[in-house]
């Protein structure tokens, strides 16, 4: 009998975004009885989740004409968002200019310039400063609206909904058919929330039962929002990518059932583990949602399904969290391998 191969091919890098595996974690799901999957978003085209948004969002603009054939896309952002945008952006025609704080590993840099991009880097301050990277993005857009001969638009992650209704429409459906629709659990950390609550709105859709929850960093205010409904923070977090200090757009009507913290101790050890147990080198936003599942699964009790995202790749944080050097000065968790291999 021969086979008759069907053609898997999809249309360039906009058509390889999406479709990740959702992998079993083995040591996690032992440890706690639950059966605890990850979503293989560290293997989209950009490396890592924000592919999905950064196509949303430019999809929208171009259905509502806003952003015109050869046009400049604008955006703030922590690294991940500018590195997809800056990608899509160059398979589909368009410029793009990133602005990001000087604070974001040096890894994210170079990828967004060798992305194509223009890097703008500015200083860290918070929400409420005028300087602050989202607001400078905001400004730096509508300046170049008037002087880009092709125009040029603000991506707005944080506050335009065409980047949760990308998860909506795209993640939250694969995770749903992925798990044959026996899940009991979500949970992941917010940045902008278009991952979490987009996904949150697929599922509950789906089934109402599925239970979902935020997992927050020390020193963003979410968790306290949600759990006491006071927009206070405590302590920080080497974590990048996630901590909101606000209730973004993406995060408005989200369905929630609870909210819980996770300290860096925590999502560095289970980041170390998978590591060197089952050869997954990944962010530390990972590291935090992960913990989050481990939270979620000892609240569920054993027996549930947990999902949450494995947001990017390891080799991103090269120069912080597996870096001995930079562990030792912030006084985080070392393994002896890390030491060695490094
Ligand atoms: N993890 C990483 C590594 C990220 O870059 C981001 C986006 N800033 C997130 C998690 C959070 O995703 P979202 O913006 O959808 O909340």
């Amino acid at each position: 009998m021969t086979d008759t191969p069907s053609r898997h091919i999809v249309d360039g890098l906009v058509g390889a975004i999406g479709n990740t595996p959702l992998i079993r974690l083995r040591g996690l799901s032992e440890e706690t009885g639950c059966e605890i999957l990850g979503k293989a978003e560290f293997l989209n085209p950009g490396g890592s989740v924000k592919d999905r948004a950064a196509l949303a969002i430019i999809r929208d603009a171009e259905a509502r004409g806003t952003l015109r054939p050869g046009g400049t896309i604008v955006e703030g952002t922590a690294g991940n968002t500018g590195i997809g945008l800056a990608l899509v952006g160059r398979a589909l025609g368009y410029r793009s200019v990133i602005v990001l704080p000087r604070t974001q590993s040096q890894e994210k840099k170079d990828a967004i310039r060798l992305a194509g991009a223009k890097l703008v880097e500015v200083d860290a301050v918070p929400y409420k400063d005028p300087g602050n990277y989202v607001h400078y993005s905001g400004r730096l857009a509508a300046e170049l609206a008037k002087t880009e001969p092709n125009g040029a638009i603000w991506a707005n992650q944080f506050d335009n909904t065409a980047n949760r209704d990308g998860h909506y429409r795209t993640t939250g459906p694969e995770i749903w058919d992925q798990t044959g629709g026996r899940i009991d659990g979500f949970t992941c950390a917010v940045g902008t929330g278009g991952t979490l609550a987009g996904i949150a709105m697929a599922l509950k859709e789906r089934d109402p039962k599925v239970q979902i929850a935020l997992t927050d960093p020390l020193g963003a205010s979410l968790y306290n929002w949600y759990a006491h409904g006071e927009l206070k923070a405590e302590g920080s977090s080497i974590t990048e990518g996630i901590g909101q200090g606000r209730v973004t757009k993406n995060l408005e009507g989200m369905p929630l059932d609870w909210a819980q913290q996770a300290t860096d101790e925590e999502a560095l050890t289970i980041l170390f583990r998978l590591a060197k147990e089952e050869g997954l080198l990944l962010g530390g936003s990972t590291g935090i949602n992960l913990a989050g599942a481990v939270k979620m699964a000892q609240r569920l009790g054993p027996g549930h399904t947990i999902v949450t995202i494995l947001a990017d790749h390891g080799s991103r944080y090269q120069s912080k969290l597996y870096n001995p050097e930079f562990l030792r000065e912030k006084g985080l968790p070392l393994p002896d391998w890390l030491e060695t291999a490094a």
